[in-house]
């Protein structure tokens, strides 16, 4: 273990986790990567640190400058650390249904947060666009310069796994992966890994794992993207359209998640496995469960566990949340949930 110098390069290098459960129902070796791990306690801190380094390298952000970003809050809190570490500061953009933990994060990080109502991509005032045009208003008057982060076209975010992601599965499991399968919010994460991996292992089969209501199944399995029916209580995962981080991925299989089926993942990991873990986790080892199965036993597939369940205290963790959205509640987390709203 050597020294850090600074809590951005603690970013990264985080445990491959055996997934006890997931390997023993598919005879395979499921593995997740613990990004809940990171100092920001999500896969995109690796995001926000490549975002600003490369911005920096590129003479676009100086000492004191601003960062804007619309983010549904992991994006927010990654940037945030490393914008705090490096003498920046940030504003975020976040729709006001994402969970309250995640905004507190935010504010906690020393992020000026800006809710706005949660509005499709297609509604000029869908936080996206709302954190676009602040970042242009901004750059009028900041004196330091503004760094619009811009994850969905920035391809600094899909590079961060490629330089990082990538290879350190490829390392820590001696090249011995056979699959390798996440859920897609920008798809930085599904984009730099896979083609990481691919390049490294031509017949690795990458796969997509989407929830309802996203359209990424869709591209992935029929060519065109196209949301299909229902919805998700995850967050931070369900793109609807196809974005210059995607656009070149290479994906071989993809599978629609239902919550229904993801849910219960998320209670048992933290049941018997001690991991504690947010919905689109439930998603990945769901996707991963269905990737081994389609692989048969004796192969290795890799997901990524993307960030920590107390993020989502007040929602996926709390029974009558769970209720309000007709999804199962086991009786051990009626026992210990403490959470009331
Ligand atoms: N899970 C969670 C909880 C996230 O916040 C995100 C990013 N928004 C993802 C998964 C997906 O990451 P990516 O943007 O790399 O597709």
């Amino acid at each position: 273990m050597r020294i850090n110098n600074d809590v951005v390069e603690a970013i990264g290098n985080t445990p491959l986790i055996k997934l006890k459960h997931a390997s023993e129902a598919t005879g395979c070796t499921i593995l997740g990567k613990a990004e809940f791990m990171n100092p920001g306690q999500s896969v995109k801190d690796r995001a926000g640190k490549q975002m600003i380094l490369e911005a920096e390298k590129r003479g676009d952000l100086k000492p004191g400058g601003l960062v804007v970003e619309g983010t549904a809050g992991n994006t927010g809190i990654g940037l945030a650390v490393v914008a705090s570490a490096r003498g920046y500061r940030t504003m975020i953009v976040i729709p006001e249904t994402q969970s309250q933990e995640k905004k507190d994060m935010l504010r906690l990080c020393g992020a000026e947060l800006v809710e706005v109502p949660a509005l499709p991509f297609s509604n000029p005032n869908n936080y996206q666009h709302i954190a676009k045009r602040l970042a242009d208003e901004l750059r009028k008057s900041e004196p330091n310069g503004v760094l619009f982060a811009d994850q969905w076209n920035n391809l600094d975010n899909p590079k961060a796994h490629y330089v990082s992601t990538g290879p350190e599965i490829w390392e820590q499991t001696g090249g011995k992966v056979d699959g390798f399968i996440c859920s897609i919010g920008t798809g930085g994460t599904l984009a730099g890994t896979g083609a990481f991996l691919r390049e490294k292992k031509k017949d690795i089969v990458i796969g997509v794992a989407d929830p309802c209501g996203a359209a990424m199944y869709e591209l992935f399995k029929n060519g065109v993207a196209k949301a299909t029916p229902g919805g998700s209580i995850t967050e931070g995962i369900g793109l609807g359209r196809v974005t210059p981080v995607i656009a070149n991925a290479r994906v071989d299989e993809a599978y629609l998640i239902p919550d229904e089926e993801a849910v219960p993942v998320i209670y048992d990991l933290l049941e018997h496995e001690g991991l504690c873990l947010g919905g689109s986790t439930g998603i990945n080892v769901a996707g991963a469960v269905r990737l081994a199965r389609k692989l048969g036993p004796g192969h290795t597939v890799v997901t990524i566990l993307c960030d920590s369940g107390n993020r989502y205290q007040s929602k996926l963790f709390n029974p009558d949340f769970m209720r309000s959205k007709n999804l199962p509640v086991p009786q051990w987390l009626e026992r210990r949930s403490t959470v009331k709203v």
